[in-house]
């Protein structure tokens, strides 16, 4: 564990912590809502810092990450917590628990990585702004000289803006996940605040770190077709028609046990969106993975399960029609 950033002291050895907009005020003894963090005896401390419960090779299509490395894997590392509670969760055993797990520091880290060969990392599984103070100090451990791997963060968006703003230039690509697009849905179901999410996919836009955003259509929550249809309009006008949207097909996970998401509103709904935008996927069902040219059909990158085949020509661009495609690929060529 180590001493937390972005706190506030108070009287009586009662600390308000920064980091996300929940601002728990802990009196020693006491536990944030993200269980992560917790004053002890007046000092506020990230309980979570180098306690890893989960660490594996990934295709980084899996986080979902459609236009970044296509192909490649991805080491991806967890800790226990989160800040929002969906009822929902895959991951709830370690992001709603603090899940045991085996100490490794930042320069241990990062001598795994070098030994497994792995050029970049994903912050993943659980909510890795809850991770804070351990990306920093991976970020710029010595052993990267002047080449940090390429970080990704598999992210709720759920933080203030300046840690956010003191993290972002760090990382290379962010998916972020849109819980609803209802401010009450999204209180009543995850306990965090819509409007922050919004602000902060903006300013990851803005900051010209890659973005790819997912929405879980999970049954009796956010499945109201008007609420996905502004999530849609959302996107095209406030960040990009060129920003890649998964939209995935929920099945019943720890406390939710409602039906899967019926294929026939996956179907409607990736039709009403690739109207709009150009980079839209469903997840956790079979097709609408491959990548086609919005210039002219194309199909640039056809996915079958996690094998990839990258039709792209060099310098990103459509074969058929030359138009370029924005991908990142940090191994290869660079797309953007
Ligand atoms: S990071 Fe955790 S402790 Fe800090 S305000 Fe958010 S939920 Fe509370």
């Amino acid at each position: 564990m180590k001493r937390a950033a972005y706190f506030t002291e108070l009287s009586d050895k009662r600390i308000r912590c920064e980091l996300c907009p929940h601002r728990c005020t802990l009196s020693p003894g006491q536990e944030g809502i993200c269980r992560t963090r917790a004053n002890r005896d007046g000092a506020l401390l990230a309980e979570n810092y180098g306690h890893i419960v989960a660490l594996s090779m990934d295709p980084v299509e899996k986080k979902p990450l459609f236009h970044f490395n296509p192909g490649s894997q991805i080491l991806s590392v967890a800790s226990f917590g989160c800040n929002l509670h969906c009822p929902w969760c895959q991951n709830w055993s370690i992001s709603q628990e603090r899940a045991r797990g085996q100490y490794l520091s930042p320069e241990n880290l990062a001598h795994l990585m070098k030994e497994r060969g792995a050029g970049q990392i994903a912050f993943t599984y659980t909510e890795p702004l809850m991770w804070f103070e351990y990306i920093l100090d991976f970020s710029s451990v010595p052993l990267w000289e002047s080449k940090c791997p390429d970080i990704v963060l598999v992210t709720n968006g759920y933080v203030n803006p300046e840690p956010l703003e003191e993290l972002l230039p760090r990382i290379k690509a962010v998916n972020l996940d849109i819980k609803a697009f209802d401010e009450d849905v999204y209180r009543r179901f995850t306990g965090g605040e819509l409007p922050v999410i919004l602000d902060n996919a903006r300013s990851i836009y803005q900051a010209g770190v890659h973005l790819e955003l997912t929405y879980l259509i999970v049954t009796g929550v956010n499945d109201n077709r008007e609420s996905i249809s502004s999530f849609i309009r959302w996107v095209a006008e406030e960040l990009s028609i060129e920003v890649p949207v998964h939209f995935s097909r929920y099945y019943p996970s720890w406390k939710w046990k409602e039906p899967p998401t019926s294929l026939r509103l996956m179907e409607e709904v990736l039709r009403e969106a690739s109207g709009i935008l150009e980079y839209v996927y469903g997840g956790n069902m079979s097709g609408g993975q491959d990548t086609h040219c919005p210039g002219c059909g194309f199909p640039v990158i056809v996915r079958e399960g996690y094998a990839v085949e990258n039709r792209l020509a060099d310098g990103g661009r459509c074969p058929s029609c030359g138009r370029h495609i924005p991908f990142i690929d940090t191994q290869r060529r660079d797309g953007t």
